[in-house]
Order: C-alpha cells, then structure tokens, then sequence
C-alpha cells in the first residue's frame, strides 16, 4: 500500500522476546476493531524499561517478529528503534512514523493493559497522547479503574474531544514471552504457544536454554 494511502496505522512496540500468540491475536483484534490499514511491529532496540532482564539481541528478536508475522499482508515489522541509538521512546517512535507518513495519518500505539499504565513513567507522556491515540487490550473481566484513575492526569490539555485511550476487550490469553522463556530453559513445550516457524528458530538457535 502506498504511504499516501495509508490513514490509520497501528503500532504494536515490544522487546518480542520471544514474540508469542498474545501479540499477535492482540494486532490482529486492533487491525479489525479500529479499521487500521495496517499495523507496525516494533521491536525495541534497547527496552529503557528492561535493562535489568537477560534480552535476547536486537537482531534475533527482529528475525523472530519476521517470521510470526510474514503471513499476514497487514502486518509489516520496522527496524525504526532498533537502528536508533540509545533507548528507545515512544514519542522519538511516534514523531518518526509521522514525519514518514505525514501528519494526517492517525497513529494507534497498541499495548496491554499492563504496558498502558507504564505511559506515566514514558519519556514526554502528554506529547505521546496529544500525537497518538493508545488502544489498550483487556481481557475480559478485567478491572480498568486504576487506569481511569491514572490517565486522566496524563495530557488533559491536549484531549479535546478525541478519546485518546481506547480499550479493547480480547480473549484471555495468559501467554507471556517470560513463561516461553523459562519453559524453553526448563524443556517444556511452548507448540501452540508461538508461530511454528519461531519455535524452530529458537529450537535451531538454541535460544533460552
Ligand atoms: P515479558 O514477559 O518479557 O515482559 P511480554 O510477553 O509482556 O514479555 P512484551 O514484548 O513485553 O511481551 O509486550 C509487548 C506488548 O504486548 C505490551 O504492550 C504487552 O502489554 C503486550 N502483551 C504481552 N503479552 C500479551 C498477551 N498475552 N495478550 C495481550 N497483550 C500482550
Ligand atoms: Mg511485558
């Protein structure tokens, strides 16, 4: 699709270590629930929020991310953060991918509810709600007042009428790149819970053990 054409854009950030069904029913949902035109993973280069954890390379969690998300035309992978020095913010993120696309094309930064609330402690968090809109992924049944109650606070200048956190309700998926690491250092399966081909990728890399 050409740049042009592009008006709605999802962008799914992440360490994807390893990327997992999780990430990838919470895009698709995303993709569908706000009409996107397409959605941008992007795996970070160095997570300002994770230095303290065992990441895989930069390169490896890219290649994974290529392989889960190669089959579906609406999913593309950027190497945005991973070329950039230094952390990686969001609002740097956001700023490039309008500076690409232009202002007009409305960006949809997709986390889980968890990450949502992390946006206080993001670099320029007023910035990042007043030049994108958050999609917040729930699973049913769960409680979002805490975020109600946190987000208010975040850029109540910059809202206008524009809601700029959406949520968004997907299936209970209790799958997380922490549990596929330890059950891959353990010898325990993780079929069904990542894409086949990044099973064989970490299988064949040796990754996690
Ligand atoms: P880790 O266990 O290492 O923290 P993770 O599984 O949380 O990894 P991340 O790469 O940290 O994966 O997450 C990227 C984004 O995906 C975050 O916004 C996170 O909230 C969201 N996410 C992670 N797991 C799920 C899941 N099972 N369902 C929906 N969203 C998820
Ligand atoms: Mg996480």
């Amino acid at each position: 699709m050409g740049r042009l054409r592009v008006k709605r854009i999802g962008v799914m950030g992440g360490t994807f270590d390893p990327i997992h069904y999780g990430h990838l029913v919470t895009a698709e949902e995303a993709r569908q629930q706000f009409a996107l035109d397409l959605v941008i993973f992007m795996p970070s280069g160095h997570p300002p929020h994770k230095e303290d954890r065992g990441n895989l390379d930069p390169e490896s969690r890219y290649l994974m991310t290529v392989i889960a998300t190669a089959s579906n035309p609406s999913f593309q992978v950027s190497r945005m953060e991973i070329n950039r020095p230094g952390p990686s913010y969001t609002i740097d993120t956001v700023r490039e991918l309008h500076g690409i696309y232009g202002k007009n094309t409305a960006i949809f930064f997709i986390t889980g509810a968890d990450a949502v609330l992390e946006i206080l402690t993001w670099k320029e968090p007023e910035n990042v709600l007043s030049e994108c809109t958050l999609i917040a992924a729930t699973r049913p049944g769960y409680n979002l007042s805490r975020l109600e109650e946190l987000l208010p606070e975040v850029g109540k200048e910059e809202r206008g009428d524009v809601p700029k956190v959406l949520v968004m309700e997907i299936p209970a998926l209790a799958i997380s790149s922490t549990d596929i690491r330890r059950r891959v250092s353990e010898g325990r399966p993780i079929r069904y819970l990542v894409p086949e081909g990044v099973r064989e990728f970490i299988e064949k890399n040796g990754f996690y053990r």
